[in-house]
């Protein structure tokens, strides 16, 4: 599904934490949203998922203008949210967290029958080894990601927001988050991918928007030098010593 954010504003009181930012993310496509910690990747996501209202622009999907009341109403239009804080109750088992969503009030929307039969479903199409009656807080980090990644595709999303999803993951879970995005994207799945980590951005991405203080700054190609990158997310030339 074709996503558009056209001049998104968002204010919490005298701060403009996203400031008139266009985004376009094609079908199929990994688009990087790159920039600093406060840069306003969270909030231009939680607009898009309907978690705030912005107080100005406009949301298209497949160019069709859309209004989110809340999240349901995103999960609703194909939108799937992987937050930054895993949003799942650990004493309850996969299929349950897949059952009830991110939305309490919206819950049982999907039996547990339903989401047992999802949970081995998604699981077997990308290879997670994930047992739908495990209880969430017994298992790895590494698979609670793929937890939320199978709640979100449980509900069909065709645009996948991840929020900084390597933050808690070991190098090798993340390059097999790599491959799962890689495969999701082949699969027609446009993906937002936000991250302040430049390798992972340069090994993922087919295309990338950089942000900073609420503004888009720039855009960059995948074969840019972090150098480059780096300089674009601060504002000012930077001399890397490390590839990161
Ligand atoms: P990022 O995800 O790029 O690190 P955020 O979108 O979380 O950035 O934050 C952008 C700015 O907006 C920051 O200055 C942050 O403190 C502020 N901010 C984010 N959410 C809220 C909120 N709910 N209320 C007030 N300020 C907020
Ligand atoms: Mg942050
Ligand atoms: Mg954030």
């Amino acid at each position: 599904m074709k996503l558009e954010l056209r001049g998104i504003t968002k204010r919490f009181g005298s701060l403009t934490a996203n400031d008139g930012i266009d985004l376009v993310v094609e079908p199929g496509e990994i688009h990087a949203l790159l920039g600093e910690n406060g840069a306003g990747k969270s909030t231009l996501m939680n607009v898009l998922f309907g978690l705030y209202q912005p107080d100005e622009g406009e949301i298209l999907l497949d160019d069709v203008p859309v209004h989110f009341k809340g999240p349901g109403d995103a999960m609703a239009a194909g939108i799937g949210m992987v937050h930054q804080h895993f949003m799942l109750i650990p004493v309850f088992t996969v299929a349950e967290n897949v059952m009830l969503g991110h939305e309490p009030t919206k819950g049982g929307v999907l039996d547990l029958a339903t989401a047992r039969r999802r949970v081995r479903e998604i699981s077997a199409q990308f290879g997670f080894d994930i047992d739908p009656d495990a209880v969430v807080g017994d298992l790895p980090v590494g698979v609670q990601q793929r937890v939320e990644i199978v709640k979100a595709l449980s509900r069909d999303a065709r645009v996948l927001i991840l929020d900084e999803p390597t933050a808690v993951l070991t190098p090798q879970e993340t390059d097999e988050l790599m491959v799962t995005m890689r495969q999701l994207a082949e699969a027609g799945t446009s993906i937002v991918f936000i991250t302040h980590k430049l390798r992972e951005v340069k090994a993922v991405a087919d295309k990338i928007t950089v942000i900073r203080l609420g503004r888009v700054v720039g855009d960059a190609d995948p074969a840019a030098s972090s150098q480059e990158l780096a300089s674009l997310m601060v504002g000012r030339e930077v001399e890397l010593t490390v590839q990161k």
